[in-house]
């Protein structure tokens, strides 16, 4: 049965994966991932502390697994996946979970829901 993988991903992972040059997923396998599972990939950014997000900024990407290599040298435990079908962005705000955005009046982004304002990611590159 197909399952939805929700993931924390990194900033800069995050981009890569967005533009399209990252197509792959290194990962603990404690999640039993499966070919044709969807991994959603929540923008989670380490070096921040929103008290209200923790970290996660609202983006969110889908990607569908197409392949799983476990053994082949990768480390007993995780595995490398193949992600095909890599959504645009989507948003979930990480206080209500409303999934439409709009830009106020400050030109900040908030949620159509609540009007809770979502952090975006920064534009200067990552240190990793
Ligand atoms: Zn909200």
């Amino acid at each position: 049965m197909q399952k939805v993988h929700e993931l924390k991903c990194w900033p800069s992972q995050f981009e890569a994966t967005l533009d399209g040059r990252k197509k792959h997923e290194f990962r603990k396998n404690d999640r039993d991932f499966k070919v044709g599972d969807v991994l959603s990939l929540r923008e989670y950014d380490p070096a921040k502390s929103y008290p209200y997000t923790h970290g996660h900024t609202g983006r969110v990407l889908r990607g569908r697994v197409t392949w799983v290599t476990e053994s082949f040298g990768v480390p007993p435990g995780f595995c490398a996946m193949s992600l095909s079908d890599v959504s645009a962005v989507m948003w979930d705000c990480p206080q209500c979970g409303c999934t439409e955005v709009e830009t106020d009046e400050d030109g900040a982004t908030v949620c159509v829901d609540a009007g809770h304002t979502l952090i975006l990611a920064p534009d200067e590159p990552e240190d990793t």
